[in-house]
């Protein structure tokens, strides 16, 4: 945290302490930070501490709006390749690659504020009167990267998508940097179909690295060809638990013209079983509704990787829906603007995938199962309660020289 900086001219409270503020915010699930100060400012909790030393709302909020990116970025990388070093985040059993999921997240939208980073669309909206009327909305949107298929699915890094430009614009300036960042902890990166274009994939090629990206647009030659092929290929067939999976491998497609290399095409038809109780009955009876969905990735992956895996991980792509933002959004306040400021977004973002890492870490590895709180939800307030104090004392700690 000493390396912390930020761009504030004759600061009376180092940025370490700010950060930690804002660390502390999310570990505690507190929702804004007016809350937090409340919290350690005015109620009990902070009596006894010495209260000046905590940063007010306003320190923390033009703190992390003037945050050094790269102080902040080496620490999570630090942390991150560190988890990877102690075997603290697990692959699945015999799985040795590395993935990564690629996905775009709105953060915040409104009406009323902005600022020069800001997207904005046009709404329609029904008025008071009936009528209807155009709005602006203002909004941001991010690129993640979160490693899949293993457990913590530990965010690898954001980048925020700039006004005027694509997604995918961003998620390269995002997959250079963690190429760069993590060269050996990222083997293949999946994506979703909107991904699915020649200089993107090439970058990642060129590096080394492996992709699969979803392919939806029924028109591309691509699309015809492996659609043709699969009649005169034989499918295999795999159970997975409740889903049954009919998959054509097809290798060598080179109707991706611009790329200029051979693909792989893993196609798949699933059908999977999912069973409901049936309500009011007595004995307790089940009904089964197959869910039928069809899947198609492109992949460079050799054949050495089997279809199965690519199947796999191309649906691990849905944990950063379903694991990581679903969660930072429901039980971490990750959409709620705490300071618009693009900056302070983005600090604030990498600092939540950091206190999200480290929690889970410390449920599941510093805590015996026998004074383990049910939930990790439950573990924050019981850090609300008994570590409130020590809290305001770390605060002093780390003001005092050494
Ligand atoms: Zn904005």
């Amino acid at each position: 945290m000493a390396e912390l900086t930020d761009a504030r001219v004759r600061p009376q409270i180092e940025t370490g302490r700010i950060w930690l503020s804002g660390f502390m915010m999310f570990v505690l699930r507190i929702p804004s930070l007016n809350a937090l100060e409340n919290q350690f400012r005015h109620s009990k909790l902070g009596r006894g501490a010495n209260r000046d030393k905590m940063p007010s709302a306003d320190t923390i909020g033009r703190g992390f709006s003037c945050m050094s990116m790269k102080p902040l970025r080496r620490m999570i990388i630090s942390i991150n390749k560190n988890c990877w070093r102690n075997k603290a985040i697990h692959q699945r059993p015999g799985q040795s690659h590395r993935v990564v999921a690629l996905d775009g997240h709105e953060t915040v939208a409104s009406r009323s504020r902005c600022c020069n980073h800001c997207l904005v669309r046009e709404l329609t909206i029904k008025g008071k009167n009936g009528k209807k009327r155009k709005v602006k909305e203002y909004y941001h949107r991010i690129v993640a990267a979160q490693w899949v298929g293993c457990k913590p699915a530990a965010i690898v890094d954001i980048e925020m998508v700039l006004p005027k430009e694509g997604e995918v614009v961003a998620a390269k300036r995002l997959v250079a940097r963690i190429l760069s960042d993590y060269p050996r902890l990222i083997d293949v990166i999946t994506a979703d179909a909107i991904y699915l274009e020649a200089p993107f994939i090439r970058m990642i090629v060129e590096a080394g690295k492996h992709v699969i990206v979803v392919m939806k647009q029924e028109a591309r030659d691509l699309y015809k060809d492996a659609e043709g092929l699969r009649s005169v290929i034989k499918p295999r067939t795999f159970q997975d638990g409740a889903r049954t999976s009919r998959i054509w491998d097809i290798p060598n497609l080179r109707s991706f013209t611009t790329l200029g290399r051979p693909v792989r095409v893993v196609w798949a038809e699933e059908k999977t079983l999912s069973k409901k109780v049936v309500p009011q009955s007595k004995p307790r009876q089940t009904t089964g509704n197959i869910i039928e969905a069809t899947w198609v990735w492109v992949t460079t992956l050799g054949p050495s990787v089997p279809a199965t895996k690519i199947q796999q991980w191309g649906h691990d792509r849905w944990d950063i829906e379903n694991r990581g933002f679903n969660e930072l959004v429901t039980h971490w306040h990750m959409d709620h603007c705490f300071v618009h400021n693009p900056v302070a977004m983005e600090a604030l973002l990498l600092t939540l995938a950091l206190a999200f890492l480290t929690t889970y870490l410390f449920y599941e590895r510093n805590l015996k199962p026998q004074i383990r709180p049910a939930t990790r939800l439950a573990l924050a307030s019981t850090f609300l309660c008994s570590v409130g104090m020590s809290l305001a004392d770390s605060f002093r700690l780390f003001a005092s020289p050494g």
